[in-house]
């Protein structure tokens, strides 16, 4: 059979060596942690740094394509890689989508189409770059630039006085103040789009954060404004063509205030790859964005996912495995015996607070039942209820 390469050994990788081994094919891996959870479910497993020409020559010998799920392999590795093999997604794309102004820059010029831009924001290279921040972007949140995720990296600063000393804390790297916004909602996109332009989309999620990292997706007919949920939808396929993307690309989006019932949409950021807030896919839908990622790279027809259930996926994060600093089991049989849950564990080794061990998904005949459902199956983990 034919062998898909991934770089990066993390769930996401784990998850599309899952879906990419279901339909036939093998799957490798590449990634330093000799025990990396996808590393220990791919065929071929190359434990080497991503940057590591021996590793990757390894990779690409064994591979007929590759793709990544980590947005910060070295752009120029994958554009390297491409000169031998199909690359997907393309290092110009995943170069945009690892810096924060190129991002930003991007959504700025996809918005002369779709009329959607990213938050109002300065970038900060330079010392004097933090004199010539407006007032209007304060209060703001200051962040790393590149390397960025579940919100590490970035500084809440309140008055123009603190803006030296966040900037000083995040060692004086380039850096995008954005104003701060008062979030109604926040929402994901996922799109996936192959090598001839075609493009299908799974339906438009709906994301809680807590602390900056994803707490819950809930995704059923009725719970966002059709019209927002379209708009979002456009956006992030004029986002993806504008990049000439091919594979899996994900965009969040805010809901801010603009005086309308439904409120307005802001552009956050994109992940160039299958994205947590599609996880609910593999058991709510009958083509899972991993899956949709493996027709992409495989160069097979992608077709349009339906959502065949309501859903709401929990995030569990190693905070779930200790009380008062002893370390516990989590009750799996408890959420097990309630109807529809379906729990998924990424086989890593160590639970450090904060640190994203697995998730589960609730699926039901509709929304107020997932919705229920998953309120009861938090309940019993000990996390928080939402509205
Ligand atoms: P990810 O793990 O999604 O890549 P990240 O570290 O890149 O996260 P962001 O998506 O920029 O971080 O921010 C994390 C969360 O912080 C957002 O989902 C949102 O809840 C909040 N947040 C970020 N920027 C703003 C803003 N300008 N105004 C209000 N809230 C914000
Ligand atoms: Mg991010
Ligand atoms: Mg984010």
């Amino acid at each position: 059979p034919a062998t898909l390469g991934v770089l990066g050994g993390g769930q996401l990788g784990r998850m599309f060596v899952h879906a990419a081994q279901a339909m036939g094919f093998q799957a490798a891996v590449l990634d330093p942690d000799p025990a990396s959870p996808a590393g220990r479910v791919a065929d071929v497993h190359v434990a080497t740094a991503y940057d590591d020409e021996q590793g990757l020559a390894q990779l690409m010998q064994r591979c007929e394509a590759v793709t990544t799920e980590f947005e910060n392999v070295p752009a120029q590795v994958l554009a390297s890689l491409a000169a031998h093999r199909p690359v997907a997604p393309g290092a110009a794309a995943v170069a945009v989508a690892q810096d924060r102004r190129a991002e930003k820059a991007h959504f700025a010029a996809s918005a002369r189409s779709s009329g959607i831009g990213p938050a109002p924001h300065a970038v900060i290279e330079a010392e004097a770059d933090l004199a010539r921040v407006p007032e209007s972007l304060l209060p703001g949140i200051l962040k790393t630039a590149r390397l960025g995720y579940d919100g590490k990296g970035q500084r809440r600063v309140t008055r123009r006085d603190e803006l030296a000393v966040a900037w000083a804390e995040l060692g004086r790297v380039p850096c995008v103040l954005e104003r701060q916004l008062a979030l109604r909602d926040e929402l994901s996109v996922i799109v996936a789009r192959g090598a001839d332009g075609a493009m299908v989309a799974l339906p438009v999620q709906r994301n809680l954060h807590r602390h900056g990292i994803l707490a819950v997706t809930e995704v059923f007919d009725g719970l966002l404004p059709a019209r927002l949920a379209q708009q979002a939808l456009a956006a992030t396929q004029a986002i993806a063509a504008e990049l000439g993307y091919v594979g899996v690309l994900c965009v969040e989006f805010f809901v801010v205030d603009d005086g309308s019932a439904d409120g307005a949409l802001v552009v956050n950021e994109m992940a160039p790859r299958p994205h947590n807030s599609g996880h609910y896919s593999i058991d709510a839908c009958d083509v899972s964005q991993f899956e949709l990622q493996v027709r992409a790279l495989a160069g097979l027809p992608l077709v349009a996912p339906r959502a065949h259930s309501a859903a709401v996926m929990l995030n569990l994060l190693g905070d779930l495995w200790w009380r008062d600093g002893e370390p516990v089991t989590p009750d799996w049989a408890g959420v097990l015996a309630l109807p529809g849950v379906h729990l998924h564990l990424y086989g890593k080794l160590d639970a450090r607070p904060g640190r994203k061990m697995g998730h589960l998904t609730v699926t039901a005949a509709d929304g107020h039942e997932a919705r229920r459902v998953a309120l009861q199956a938090a309940a019993r983990l000990g996390l928080a209820p939402w509205r």
